[in-house]
């Protein structure tokens, strides 16, 4: 078995709504001892890059039932970059070929709510800053929530703009249903 190429971002869209569906049906594949040895002799070739919540109920590589060398995953509380994280994002895009970048915000955020209840405390202060930029003076939490996504996304592409050929999606995980809905649909994006 040898390493995928390139994913293009409409196939590594479909590989993920693929998994979210085997994560809900409990149909999730299992990982090959085979895998790992493959992965550490040739490297690794994530699909896509995951910017999601540090939250506990948030796991992506769980969410998109992917495999050992699928994702690319940076996790902070309320789904915010500073440089360290463009620059594994960067990263991602520039030497593992990525091409699918999703920003992934959840339900009952705890970062979007202490944005919204004013938290400002040492260093939890730069993530509510940010949120708080990012939804001005909207008071629901849903809505919030996407402002704050959006604006993660726009902070990204930004920062890569260069990179004409990789996608960018928000999304939100619903930590009820465990269903994610994407805020645009690139299945037919080929
Ligand atoms: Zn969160």
């Amino acid at each position: 078995m040898s390493i995928a190429s390139t994913c293009s971002a409409a196939s590594a869209f479909k590989k993920l709504i693929a998994g979210n569906n085997r994560f809900l049906t409990d149909e999730r594949k299992p990982t090959s001892p085979e895998l790992m040895l493959e992965l550490a002799k040739n490297g690794q070739k994530p699909y896509a890059v995951i910017v999601s919540c540090s939250d506990s109920r948030v796991v992506p590589e769980m969410i998109f039932d992917s495999d050992l060398g699928e994702l690319f995953v940076i996790r902070t509380a309320g789904n915010t970059v500073d440089d360290y994280c463009l620059g594994s994002i960067e990263y991602a895009v520039a030497h593992l070929g990525c091409r699918l970048v999703v920003v992934l915000g959840h339900t009952h955020c705890g970062a979007v709510a202490a944005a919204l209840g004013g938290v400002r405390e040492r260093h939890i202060c730069h993530i509510t800053d940010r949120i708080r930029a990012a939804i001005g003076n909207e008071k629901a939490p849903g809505r919030a929530c996407e402002l704050s996504i959006r604006s993660t996304l726009h902070q990204i592409e930004n920062d890569l703009t260069e990179r004409h050929d990789v996608r960018y999606v928000g999304g939100i995980y619903d930590i009820a249903t465990g269903r994610v809905d994407f805020f645009e649909d690139l299945r037919e994006d080929e």
